[in-house]
This record gives structure tokens, sequence and C-alpha cells, in this order.
């Protein structure tokens, strides 16, 4: 399992929410989807519409859930959130669809794991604002057809390939949220430290931004983490020292990997020479889901050119034989 810390798919605390952006212009960073995100709330508060159907897909604790909260209050419209695993039956949907009050904004989180059942009362409600319920069983049964007031659904889905197509098709504007950049990252880690009142010098909260994996949760984590060792033994000072010594003792490494990760790379290295190895096969290994090891481990790795995926398998990229200060073997015939 992966240390608490870095855990990207961990609730979030109370203080989560506290440091949760509130409109656009406190969001930092995903320049492109803001600016499109901007341009579609504005035009359709000024037709006085209901905004088009929105997914966001990408890694875990990139901000998904965060820009469906912001959509909504820029809209000026109600939020309303829950969960592909939550929604087990066509009639838990129904019942939420049906409280929705005009123009509201529903975000689905995880949508890909909708239940094929619950997902066909979904095309008509997205397409036309009408639910088709049936009532009864066998020869009694009967369909009713119930009208909706016109909402937006805000999909989340850090696994855009396991959606349906059909389901994929409804979505208006799709958008793709990226890895953050280490300016970003300073950025939020330096705000977060203010609303947080802690004392963070300007050193301090680059090595934390440098090390946070390119994700904003991550980087609230171990902000709080590397505050907890300020305050103890630090004189409740965040310096670069006092960061890096805190990051170092949470496993956390000098370019974010944490000990999943390593793990994962030292596989590959030690056992498969380097690659290509297959998904199914490091799954086992390493006792992950391959889930985990698609959604969780791997983006960040491919982003930071640490592996490459190719048709036979995985493959470590020479940045990680350097990183694990290994020596990668000869390819055969040289
Ligand atoms: P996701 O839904 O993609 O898993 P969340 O929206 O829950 O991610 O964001 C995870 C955490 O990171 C939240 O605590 C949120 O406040 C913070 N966060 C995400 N994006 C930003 C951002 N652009 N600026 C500041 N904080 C952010």
């Amino acid at each position: 399992d992966r240390d608490p810390q870095v855990q990207p798919e961990a609730l979030p605390d109370d203080r989560d929410r506290a440091l949760r952006p509130q409109m656009l212009d406190d969001f930092v960073g995903q320049a492109a989807a803001k600016a499109n995100l901007r341009i579609f709330i504005q035009s359709a508060r000024s037709r006085g519409e209901t905004m088009d159907h929105t997914l966001f897909h990408g890694p875990p604790g990139l901000g998904k859930t965060t820009l469906a909260q912001i959509m909504a209050r820029e809209l000026g419209v109600g939020f309303r959130m829950t969960s592909g695993p939550v929604l087990a039956k066509a009639g838990d949907l129904a019942a939420i669809l049906t409280n929705l009050e005009r123009s509201d904004v529903l975000f689905i989180d995880e949508i890909h794991r909708l239940n094929p059942a619950v997902e066909e009362v979904l095309y008509p409600a997205l397409e036309d604002y009408e639910l088709d319920l049936v009532i009864g069983e066998g020869p009694a049964a009967r369909t009713v057809r119930i009208e909706l007031q016109p909402f937006t659904l805000v999909g989340a889905t850090t696994r855009l390939g396991l959606l349906t197509t059909p389901l994929r098709d409804r979505f208006g504007i799709p958008t793709r949220l990226e890895f953050y950049t280490e300016d970003e990252l300073n950025l939020i880690v330096t705000r977060n430290a203010e609303k947080l009142g802690v004392q963070v010098q300007g050193e301090g909260a680059r090595e934390i931004a440098r090390r946070a994996r390119g994700t904003p949760r991550i980087a609230g984590r171990l902000l709080r983490r590397v505050v907890d060792f300020a305050v103890v033994e630090g004189g409740g000072v965040v310096s670069r020292d006092l960061a890096d010594n805190a990051l170092t003792r949470l496993g956390v490494d000098g370019l974010g990997l944490d000990s999943a990760d390593r793990r994962y790379l030292r596989l590959i290295a030690e056992s498969y020479q380097g690659g290509p190895v297959g998904i199914e096969t490091l799954s086992a290994a390493l006792s992950e889901s391959r889930d985990a090891l698609e959604e969780v481990i791997e983006p960040y790795l491919l982003q930071q050119g640490l592996i490459q995926r190719t048709p036979r398998g995985r493959m470590l990229a020479q940045r990680a034989w350097d990183h694990l200060g290994l020596v990668a073997p000869k390819p055969p015939g040289q």
C-alpha cells in the first residue's frame, strides 16, 4: 500500500475544504482548460441557458472535483455530488435527478464505474432531460416518462479509456487535466501556507513543490506533514533544509517519487532487466491492482520520462536507471 501522505485518493479532511480554491481566478494552473471554461460559463450565463455537460479526465488529485464546484459557483447554480460506484440502482440516480433544480450542476466522480443499468437511465436524461422509468414487473410492467429540469452533468474520471463510447459522446465539453508545473505548485504551496498561517520560506515552499509529483493534493498533504516537522523540530519555520530533511524521512525522494513508485521501477530493473514487461505481470509481482498502477503510479512516471509504454509492455527509460543509480544491461548483440 502507498504511504498515506502521498495517497491521492484519500478522503479530504476539513482543512482541505478550507484550502480549496472557490472561484476560477483562485484556481492556479490548467491555463488552457480554465480559459475555455471561462468562455463556456460566461456564454451560458449571458444566454440564461444551462451549461453543456462537461467531462474532466486525468490523474487523481489534479482538481477535477474542485473545478466542478467552481463551475457551479461561477454559474450561480446548485451543486450536487455523487459517484459512479455509489449509484447502484437506476432508482438511486432517478432520485437525485428528480431533485435537481433548474441548471444545477450534478457532479459524478469515477463516472467510468457506473453500473450499465444506471448508465442507460442517464442517456435520455442527458440528451432530452427526460427519465424513462420502468414500474412493476413482468406483463404488468410499464414505462413512465418523467420530465426533468435542465441540468449540467460534470463527470470526472481517471480512466477515459474505460468510459463507454455512448457516454463519452454525450459530453459537449471534454477537458483533460495535466500535471502541474513546479512554479504552479510553488504558488499553491505558498498560498496554502498563508491560509494555514504557517511560516514557510521561499526555498522551503519550492522544495515541497518540486517533490509533489505534479499534483496539488500531494502538495497540500506534504505541506502539512512538513509543517508537523517544523513545529516539533524547526521552531515552526519551514526552511529548505527542514523541508528536504522532512520529505526524505517521509520517503519522498528528489524527484518526488515515493516508496511505491520506486518499488515499481526497481522491479522492472532488477527482475526484468528493464523490460518490456506486461502490466498484469507487474500487478501480480507488486500485489497492486492493475487499476492502481495505471491510474496512480504510471501517469507520473510516464510524464517524467522514467518509463515507456510499448506494445510489448513497460520499459525503463535511461532516466530511471540513472535515478535508481543502476546500470542498464547492454542490449543483446552489442
Ligand atoms: P480530483 O477531483 O482531481 O481528484 P480535487 O479537486 O479533489 O482533485 O483536488 C485535490 C486537492 O487539491 C484539493 O484539496 C484541492 O483543494 C487541491 N487543488 C486542486 N487543484 C488545485 C489548484 N489548481 N489550486 C489549488 N489547489 C488545488
